[in-house]
This record gives C-alpha cells, structure tokens and sequence, in this order.
C-alpha cells in the first residue's frame, strides 16, 4: 500500500485580473480516495485543480497538503520559497491532457529522465524503476518506442507511469482521456482504476461519467468558479438535488445517447 496523502482546501479564491474563477472553495480530499471534478467547461476544474501543487497561485484561502500549507509561509503571507516549493512537490504527480513526452527519448527514457534529474538516481536505477512503471500500466513490451510510434493511449500511460515512478502520495489528473480518440480512452480509465486500488490519492478532472461513477469516492461539481455540490457518485451522478446538477447530467446524457 502506498502512502497516500490528504488534501484540504478552505476558503480558495482565484482571480484571473478582475475575472473570479474560483469562489471561497472549501474541499477536503480524504487520502487514498479517488475525488473527480466535474462541470461544465470553464467551471473552474482545472485551475482549482492546479492550485493544488501552485501551479495557479491562489489569490486568498488557503490549500493544505497532509496539513501543510503549499504556496505561501502563512496563510496571506509571504510566497514559500521555490525551494519549499519543489520539496512539497515532490510528492505530488500530475497528468496533462497533453502527454508532453520527449520526442527523441523512448517510453523507457521519457520515464527514466525525471528520476535521473531530479532524484539524483543513476541510470540503471532509474531505468530499473522506470521498467516497473511502465509494466504497470501495460506498456512492458513498447519500453523501446519512441512516442511516434505509439498510440495515444499509450503516450498518456507513459505519462502516468513518468509520474508513478516518482512515487506519489497525490496524484492529479486534468482531464487525461480529453486529447484521446474514443476507442484510446479505456485503456487510460482502466490504468487510472488500477492506480486507485492502490490506495493513491487521485484528483481528477474529468468528463468522463462512468468513470466518476464506478472509481470515485466522491464527485464534486463546479460551475462558474463555485462548488455546488460534493457527495458520494451515485447520490450527485444519479439523485442530483442541485438544479444545476441536473441541467448539466441532462445535457451531458442528451449528448451521449444515439
Ligand atoms: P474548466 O477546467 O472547468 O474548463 P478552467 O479552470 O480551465 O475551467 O477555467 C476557468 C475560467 O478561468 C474560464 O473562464 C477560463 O477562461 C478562465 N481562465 C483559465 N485560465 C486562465 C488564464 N490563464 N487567464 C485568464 N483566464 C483564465
């Protein structure tokens, strides 16, 4: 079992110039449970989600990490230190929509590079480690490829199994199947449920209902930079109270039925 980190997030606020896009949220991200984010587009998922580990700072609030503040020395204070910032990120992984691998490594290279980098591990080491992780996500017979040849499944499991190798407490999703043709998206989902049974923490924004539904501890739903609502899957997926939940569970099943 991993160790699984616990995330808290009071009174966050986020202004892009005069544009709020996140309003006084509060959410508590339990360890070792799976947490989606959903709504409509341009709700605030993503930047809420990247406040997490400062990739956005947020403007007022505050976001804890296993009961430490990420971003600044004290709440309304001083910005930490890149320092700081680093050693907190170091257990935190993310996943793009955009894969972001480098085209001239292959899958095992593209894994072995941060661990040689930025963990100071040698070569065989970190290509040992980086063999592990790309046998968990199914990809032990395409460690020799390049990006180019392969699908987009795989280039995103690649990237999972970069920020797996790294040893995570957290893990951040932001929108990972969103880049991917249709039939890629399972494999990717199928990985992610796997790395859930794990005990990981997982945040993840997502499109993706079913997966909400069957992996999820619990759904939280945005929209125009408020959090509406967070419960258990089935009781926002399926006895929605909000009006708002409702619209956005309607047009989504309008759009995905034929
Ligand atoms: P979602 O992930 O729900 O689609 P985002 O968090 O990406 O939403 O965006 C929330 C809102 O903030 C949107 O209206 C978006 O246009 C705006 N926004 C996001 N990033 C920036 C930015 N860097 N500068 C200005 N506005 C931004």
């Amino acid at each position: 079992m991993i160790a699984a980190s616990s995330v808290e997030i009071r009174k966050v606020n986020k202004y892009y110039s005069k544009f709020q896009a996140l309003k006084d949220i509060d959410l508590s991200i339990p360890p070792g449970k799976v947490t989606c984010l959903i709504g409509p587009s341009g709700s605030g998922k993503s930047t809420l989600l990247r406040c997490i580990n400062f990739l956005e700072e947020y403007d007022s609030g505050e976001v804890l990490i296993d009961g430490k503040l990420i971003g600044y020395e004290t709440a309304g204070g001083a910005k930490m230190s890149g320092r700081k910032l680093r050693d907190m990120r170091r257990s935190i992984g993310m996943v793009f929509q955009q894969f972001n691998l480098w085209p001239h490594m292959t899958a095992l290279q593209n894994v072995a590079e941060g661990l040689i980098r930025v963990r100071g591990m040698r070569k065989a080491e970190a290509e040992a480690r980086a063999a592990e992780a790309l046998t968990k996500v199914g990809l032990a017979d395409r460690m020799a490829n390049h990006p180019s040849r392969l699908s987009g499944g795989q280039q995103q499991r690649v990237a999972i199994a970069r920020a797996i190798a790294m040893e995570p407490r957290l893990m951040l999703f932001d929108e990972p199947t969103s880049a991917l043709d249709p039939e890629l998206v399972g494999e990717v989902l199928n990985v992610m449920k796997a790395l859930a049974s794990e005990g990981i923490t997982m945040v993840v924004v997502t499109h993706e209902m079913g997966f909400a539904a069957h992996v999820a501890d619990q759904v939280a739903f945005m929209e125009k930079g408020e959090l509406v609502g967070v419960d258990a899957p089935a009781q926002i997926l399926h006895h929605p109270e909000d009006p708002r939940i409702q619209a956005f569970l309607r047009t989504y099943h309008e759009r995905n039925s034929f």
